[in-house]
């Protein structure tokens, strides 16, 4: 079976616990301080401050942002739940808005019809690593007065003219869940261009402490280890060589598959292909569900991100009209993209998935 997704962890990343194991020093230290200053060569040279999981990193980006109870914040509902369960904990409102179908990330143009007084955020998604709409994002922010927060969990490296996810928004987060481009075990990065909203974020996430046992605010405790850290230094210097396998990979998927439609990339973007999301055209989840039994008999691992859409799950159950979130979570299908895929793995994905195709 070809897995929908695989972590690659080497020699390298067990030597790099393992020199941190023999420190006898686990906690946040000095590999947290190396991966926070060497995340930062990809954000432009932003402030990075590096946290326990991609949803602290964007728990913990609200308050440091200023964003809290009595705020809306404009959310994609076609994401992982962890992109609206951030704005709730964070005490805001998450106001759903419809995606654009082609990209798969949130419409600008239905954004900025939600905009309220309340309006303080929008929060748009990298979605599979397709860079979402920022140009549209940056003019909307500027007149209308909201903040910018990336919901970057699946952006690393994706770009749009020449900046980095990460590069837009008062703060981004990232995350090095497994099965993320570049992982960390688990953990989080919270990208900001603002000195004082990194302190903040440096003092929640260590209890309000920068100088200990002299706590200067209410705090969490959401920092990342240094075995964590050390994992996810050894990733980032592969992560560049691991995108464009996962380019050319797609490459190989867009040339070669028939009757579905793959994924689009827009003008002047750089897609990293978290995920390879095609759409199995008809409008039916019957459909799309027996074309993945179809792979999954051929050996041929694929996955539905997302089944839900986060308004509908029964943490949020809101009765809201999104058409083009409704059609695609019945045709949206992943397959797999990964590094460690062989030209023979990827001919089987794609006789596979022709075979069905054509058989639907
Ligand atoms: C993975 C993910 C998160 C949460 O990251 P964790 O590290 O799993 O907490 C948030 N948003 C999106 C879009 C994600 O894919």
């Amino acid at each position: 079976m070809i897995p929908a997704a695989k972590p690659i962890i080497g020699d390298e990343e067990r030597e790099a616990v393992d020199r941190v194991l023999r420190s006898g020093m686990l906690a946040q230290g000095p590999e947290v301080a190396a991966f926070e200053a060497e995340f930062s060569a990809h954000v432009g040279g932003r402030h990075c401050v590096a946290m326990n999981s991609g949803t602290s990193a964007l728990h913990l980006g609200f308050i440091a942002a200023g964003v809290g109870p009595g705020d809306e914040v404009i959310v994609p509902s076609f994401s992982f739940a962890a992109t609206a369960n951030s704005v709730a904990l964070a005490g805001a409102t998450p106001i759903f808005a419809d995606i654009d179908p082609a990209t798969f990330n949130m419409d600008p143009d239905h954004v900025e019809t939600l905009i309220t007084k309340k309006t303080k955020a929008i929060m748009p998604v990298h979605l599979y690593g397709h860079i979402a709409a920022m140009d549209r994002y940056e003019e909307i922010s500027n007149k209308y007065g909201v903040k910018i927060i990336e919901d970057a969990a699946q952006g690393h490296l994706a770009s749009l003219n020449g900046r980095n996810a990460g590069e837009f928004g008062v703060v981004a987060s990232f995350s090095f869940y497994p099965t993320k481009n570049m992982t960390a075990g688990e953990g989080g990065m919270v990208v900001t261009d603002d000195a004082e909203v990194a302190r903040v974020l440096r003092l929640l996430r260590n209890q309000g402490q920068e100088i200990r046992y002299r706590n200067e605010i209410v705090g969490f405790n959401t920092r990342m280890t240094d075995i964590h850290a050390a994992i996810g230094r050894v990733q980032l210097r592969k992560l560049p060589g691991w995108t464009a396998q996962r380019q050319a990979n797609a490459a190989y998927l867009d040339a070669n598959l028939k009757g579905v439609i793959v994924p689009h990339v827009a003008p002047g973007t750089t897609h990293s292909y978290h995920q390879y999301t095609i759409r199995i055209p008809g409008g039916s989840a019957e459909k799309r569900d027996a074309f993945m039994a179809g792979l999954t008999e051929r050996g041929v691992g694929s996955g539905v991100y997302y089944p839900t859409p986060i308004h509908r799950l029964p943490s949020f159950m809101l009765d809201l009209n999104l058409p083009q979130t409704e059609l695609i979570i019945k045709e949206c299908l992943s397959l797999p993209v990964h590094p460690s895929l062989s030209q023979a793995d990827l001919e089987t994905i794609v006789s596979a998935a022709n075979e069905v195709a054509a058989a639907l």
